[in-house]
Parts: C-alpha cells; sequence; structure tokens
C-alpha cells in the first residue's frame, strides 16, 4: 500500500533554484519515494523575518511506502546532508523541506502536524501546490484553519 504526500521545498542562501533540484534529486533517489508531479519554482519574498534574501519555493507530489514519520525523518535527513544548520527559525536557509499533507492524515505531535499548520496561511506554499494539485490545497486549507 502506498500514499500520496506533497511537499513544499524553499531555499534562500547559495543558489537557491540549483539547491531545489538538488533536493528533488535526493528525494526521487530514494528506494520507497516516486516523484509524480512537481511544480514551477517560485521567487518569493521571505515571511516572517524579513531581512534576508528571496527564497525560490516549489511544491512536489510524491507516492510513497515510507510511513508519515518515517519520510519525516528522509527529508530531515535530506536537509542535513545539504549542509542546512538550524540556527534560528525563519532564518535563512539552503534548504527547507516540509510536508504539507500526507494522504488525508490529521495528527498533531511535537516533531510532526499534518497537514502543515501554517501552509494555509503561506502564498508561497498554496501558488505552487495550487499548481500540481488544487484539491488538495482546498482541503488543506479548510482543515488546517479548522480549530483542534
Ligand atoms: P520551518 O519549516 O517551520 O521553518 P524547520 O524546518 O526548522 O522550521 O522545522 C522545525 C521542525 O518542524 C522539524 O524538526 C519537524 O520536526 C517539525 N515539523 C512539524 N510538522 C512538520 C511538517 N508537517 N513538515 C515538516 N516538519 C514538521
Ligand atoms: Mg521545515
Amino acid at each position: 500500500m502506498s500514499s500520496k504526500a506533497w511537499l513544499s521545498l524553499g531555499a534562500n542562501l547559495g543558489d537557491p533554484p540549483a539547491q531545489l533540484a538538488d533536493a528533488v534529486r535526493r528525494i526521487a533517489a530514494h528506494p520507497q519515494i516516486t516523484i509524480i508531479a512537481q511544480s514551477s519554482v517560485l521567487s518569493t519574498e521571505p515571511w516572517g523575518k524579513t531581512d534576508q534574501p528571496d527564497f525560490a519555493n516549489m511544491a512536489i507530489g510524491i507516492d510513497t511506502t515510507l510511513k508519515p514519520m518515517e519520510l519525516l525523518d528522509v527529508l530531515l535527513g535530506i536537509e542535513v546532508a545539504m549542509g542546512r544548520v538550524r540556527e534560528e527559525v525563519w532564518g535563512p536557509r539552503l534548504i527547507d523541506i516540509d510536508i504539507i499533507a500526507y494522504d488525508q492524515f490529521e495528527i498533531r505531535t511535537p516533531r510532526l502536524t499534518l497537514p502543515h499548520p501554517y501552509a494555509h496561511e503561506r502564498s508561497f506554499v498554496l501558488v505552487p501546490l495550487g499548481e500540481i494539485a488544487p484539491e488538495v490545497n482546498d482541503w488543506v486549507k479548510a482543515t488546517a484553519a479548522k480549530p483542534r
């Protein structure tokens, strides 16, 4: 049994479009992940903390046999392998990979919240995701806005 998951990728240090391409290549190389959709790359102004370089953002859809927490570990591992150092929340980064949705799972743990808790208020997530999966976008907006 496989599941579909929707990921948001962002970068604003180094060569952002090249890092997005590198991240997509690493995700695609995982034996339990198949990429099923890929948005275009969007250039966006920083959100939250605004005194930092612009971001490149994109969304991808995957088919995977990894469970949500396993997928999170794989993605955080790719961030580390690509040289990400966590310094400040919302600060500049070489690569950020977030799980926006995993099937229609709704979970809330300290390590993983699904759908992603801020996705519905971030156009840099919704615009690329809307390009490849408008129905997922609608579900994320409706579900993330629900009081929990
Ligand atoms: P942000 O993406 O908000 O800028 P980070 O990339 O530093 O922040 O992520 C911080 C933590 O958020 C991760 O270590 C992860 O455990 C947690 N997290 C919770 N829900 C999710 C999700 N849906 N996708 C990715 N990470 C998540
Ligand atoms: Mg993140």
